[in-house]
């Protein structure tokens, strides 16, 4: 039973294996390496979930349903929610709409087929869609997306713009969902997720997660398998991008239970009322 003193949230996992990452000069070249954690990792987060009465949309990757074909039958059968986060994990700004769209039906087709129902949820590999990207999203929607979850908020190195509208919001008939920012005055920080959630202290993340609920938004939440993991590979990477992908580790386990004691999370699917489409039927 939920509780009524809980403000309720979005959480979300990206569910891939431990080395895909799109740092800038990163050479992905370790795909045939197994990931020997990730069944384990995501039984972890299953049982925490179990734990806080906790629902949750795990985005995956096409090549990772694939290889580990019993994740999504076992993600599924715990009530959460199966979304799509491409099947190669290539950054989308890189690829052509036609490049795009392949991806996406092949990561669809495993996905659809292992879950036994139409996914409705895309989020992007490494936020790597810019908002003026209108094919991406016209895409989505022919394929059958209803929401998206793939524009970041803030410029970085690698992704996100601003000007980028940190509330949900639609764009078409597409609901977008970026992650959560706490804006002060002209400042936006994203806290909600990854490097940022492991980085900054829990109160600051609770002191976000409670000032976006005042506001009546839910804080959306994102984390990888891997970033509760310290035991995970480690990744040749150069400084910068070792810094960021790593930073925290060792405490974001602690802090995802802290999380999930102190707020009730759902899946965007179950927030949104999301529950009743049916493949040809839209909502009923
Ligand atoms: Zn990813």
């Amino acid at each position: 039973m939920l509780s009524r003193n809980k403000k309720l949230n979005i959480l979300t996992f990206d569910v891939e294996e431990w080395y895909q990452a799109n740092y800038p000069g990163f050479e992905k070249n370790s795909e045939n390496l197994e990931d020997k954690n990730l069944e384990e990792n995501i039984s972890r987060l299953l049982e925490l979930c179990h734990h806080h009465q906790a629902k949750a949309t795990f985005f995956i990757l096409g090549t990772t349903a694939e290889r580990y074909p019993s994740l999504v039958p076992m993600i599924k059968a715990k009530g959460h929610e199966i979304a799509c986060h491409g099947y190669r994990h290539d950054l989308i700004y890189n690829l052509s709409p036609k490049e795009f769209e392949s991806d996406l039906k092949r990561a669809l087709k495993i996905l659809e087929n292992q879950a036994g129902e139409k996914i409705i949820g895309f989020r992007a590999p490494s936020w790597s869609i810019r908002k003026d990207m209108s094919w991406f999203f016209q895409i989505l929607e022919e394929n059958g997306l209803v929401y998206d979850s793939s524009l970041f908020p803030i410029k970085t190195f690698l992704y996100g713009e601003k000007g980028v509208d940190p509330r949900p919001h639609f764009i078409g008939g597409l609901l977008e969902l970026p992650p959560s920012v706490i804006t002060f005055s002209l400042l936006k920080i994203p806290f909600s997720g990854g490097f940022y959630f492991r980085a900054l202290p829990y109160f600051l993340i609770k002191k976000g997660i409670k000032k976006l609920n005042q506001d009546s938004l839910p804080a959306i939440v994102y984390l990888h398998p891997r970033e509760i993991d310290p035991s995970s590979p480690h990744l040749t990477l150069t400084l910068k991008p070792r810094f960021i992908h790593y930073f925290g580790i060792k405490k974001a386990l602690t802090k995802l239970q802290a999380l999930l004691q102190d707020f009730q999370f759902t899946s965007i699917r179950d927030y949104f009322g999301f529950s009743h489409f049916d493949k040809g039927n839209g909502f009923h």
